[in-house]
Protein backbone atom coordinates (compact mmCIF):
# COMPACT_ATOMS: atom_id res chain seq x y z
CA UNK A 1 0.00 0.00 0.00
CA UNK A 2 1.14 3.68 -1.07
CA UNK A 3 0.51 4.61 2.72
CA UNK A 4 2.54 2.37 4.00
CA UNK A 5 6.05 3.55 2.34
CA UNK A 6 5.17 6.47 2.69
CA UNK A 7 4.92 6.41 6.24
CA UNK A 8 7.96 4.65 6.19
CA UNK A 9 10.03 7.19 4.80
CA UNK A 10 8.11 9.92 7.00
CA UNK A 11 9.65 8.03 10.31
CA UNK A 12 12.84 7.96 8.12
CA UNK A 13 12.80 11.70 7.82
CA UNK A 14 11.42 12.33 11.53
CA UNK A 15 14.08 10.08 12.96
CA UNK A 16 16.89 12.15 10.68
CA UNK A 17 15.73 15.63 11.84
CA UNK A 18 15.62 14.14 15.55
CA UNK A 19 18.92 13.21 15.01
CA UNK A 20 20.39 16.57 13.79
CA UNK A 21 18.59 18.41 16.82
CA UNK A 22 20.13 16.19 19.29
CA UNK A 23 16.33 14.97 20.15
CA UNK A 24 16.60 11.50 21.77
CA UNK A 25 12.18 11.75 21.76
CA UNK A 26 9.39 12.71 19.20
CA UNK A 27 6.74 14.08 20.37
CA UNK A 28 4.16 15.14 17.86
CA UNK A 29 4.43 15.23 14.19
CA UNK A 30 2.13 17.32 12.01
CA UNK A 31 1.66 16.15 8.26
CA UNK A 32 -0.30 17.72 5.55
CA UNK A 33 -1.63 15.38 3.50
CA UNK A 34 -3.07 16.74 0.09
CA UNK A 35 -6.69 16.07 -0.98
CA UNK A 36 -5.09 15.07 -4.02
CA UNK A 37 -2.53 13.15 -2.70
CA UNK A 38 -4.30 9.37 -2.98
CA UNK A 39 -3.81 8.85 0.56
CA UNK A 40 -6.29 7.83 3.09
CA UNK A 41 -6.37 9.65 6.04
CA UNK A 42 -7.37 5.93 8.37
CA UNK A 43 -5.09 4.14 6.21
CA UNK A 44 -1.99 6.26 7.00
CA UNK A 45 -3.05 6.78 11.39
CA UNK A 46 -2.71 2.94 11.05
CA UNK A 47 0.51 2.55 9.04
CA UNK A 48 1.66 5.15 11.32
CA UNK A 49 0.77 2.93 14.53
CA UNK A 50 2.27 -0.09 12.74
CA UNK A 51 5.74 1.60 11.89
CA UNK A 52 5.97 3.91 15.55
CA UNK A 53 6.41 0.78 17.15
CA UNK A 54 9.58 -0.28 15.60
CA UNK A 55 11.05 3.27 15.89
CA UNK A 56 12.40 4.24 19.56
CA UNK A 57 11.98 7.84 18.51
CA UNK A 58 8.67 7.80 17.43
CA UNK A 59 7.07 5.42 19.53
CA UNK A 60 5.08 7.82 21.69
CA UNK A 61 4.33 10.56 18.88
CA UNK A 62 1.48 12.04 18.22
CA UNK A 63 0.44 12.20 14.56
CA UNK A 64 -1.72 15.24 13.39
CA UNK A 65 -3.01 15.05 9.74
CA UNK A 66 -4.20 18.14 8.27
CA UNK A 67 -5.85 17.95 4.89
CA UNK A 68 -4.51 20.33 2.59
CA UNK A 69 -6.67 21.84 0.34
CA UNK A 70 -5.37 21.44 -3.62
CA UNK A 71 -4.34 24.96 -4.96
CA UNK A 72 -3.72 25.62 -8.80
CA UNK A 73 -1.37 28.14 -10.63
CA UNK A 74 -1.85 29.79 -13.65
CA UNK A 75 1.13 28.55 -16.12
CA UNK A 76 0.25 31.72 -18.03
CA UNK A 77 0.03 34.57 -15.91
CA UNK A 78 0.81 33.21 -12.78
CA UNK A 79 -2.16 33.42 -10.74
CA UNK A 80 -2.63 30.98 -7.55
CA UNK A 81 -6.39 29.97 -6.58
CA UNK A 82 -7.84 27.25 -4.47
CA UNK A 83 -10.67 25.56 -6.93
CA UNK A 84 -13.68 25.68 -5.13
CA UNK A 85 -14.91 22.45 -7.59
CA UNK A 86 -12.87 19.27 -8.43
CA UNK A 87 -13.35 20.22 -11.78
CA UNK A 88 -11.12 23.23 -12.14
CA UNK A 89 -11.78 24.73 -14.97
CA UNK A 90 -10.41 27.85 -15.97
CA UNK A 91 -7.88 30.32 -14.22
CA UNK A 92 -9.74 33.07 -12.55
CA UNK A 93 -7.93 35.72 -13.89
CA UNK A 94 -7.07 34.98 -17.29
CA UNK A 95 -9.81 32.47 -18.13
CA UNK A 96 -6.62 30.07 -19.32
CA UNK A 97 -6.99 26.21 -19.32
CA UNK A 98 -3.23 25.95 -18.35
CA UNK A 99 -3.35 25.45 -15.08
CA UNK A 100 -0.62 23.46 -12.73
CA UNK A 101 -1.15 22.18 -9.56
CA UNK A 102 1.25 23.35 -6.85
CA UNK A 103 -0.25 21.70 -3.25
CA UNK A 104 -2.59 18.84 -2.46
CA UNK A 105 -0.89 16.41 -4.11
CA UNK A 106 1.64 15.16 -1.75
CA UNK A 107 2.56 14.71 2.25
CA UNK A 108 4.52 16.82 3.55
CA UNK A 109 5.91 17.11 6.86
CA UNK A 110 4.97 20.51 8.49
CA UNK A 111 5.98 20.03 11.81
CA UNK A 112 8.17 18.16 14.76
CA UNK A 113 8.01 18.65 18.27
CA UNK A 114 10.63 16.89 20.07
CA UNK A 115 12.36 16.85 23.42
CA UNK A 116 16.14 16.89 23.54
CA UNK A 117 19.24 16.70 25.64
CA UNK A 118 18.91 21.08 25.76
CA UNK A 119 15.46 20.72 26.59
CA UNK A 120 15.46 22.50 29.97
CA UNK A 121 18.59 24.63 29.12
CA UNK A 122 18.01 28.75 29.92
ZN1 LIG B 1 -4.24 33.04 -15.76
Amino acid sequence: MHEYSVVSSLIEICEENAFKNKAFKIERIVVGIGERSGMDKSLFLSAFETFREESQLCKDAILDIIEEKIELECKECGYKFIPKEIEYGLCKQCGSKNLKITKGREMNLLSLEMIGENQDEG
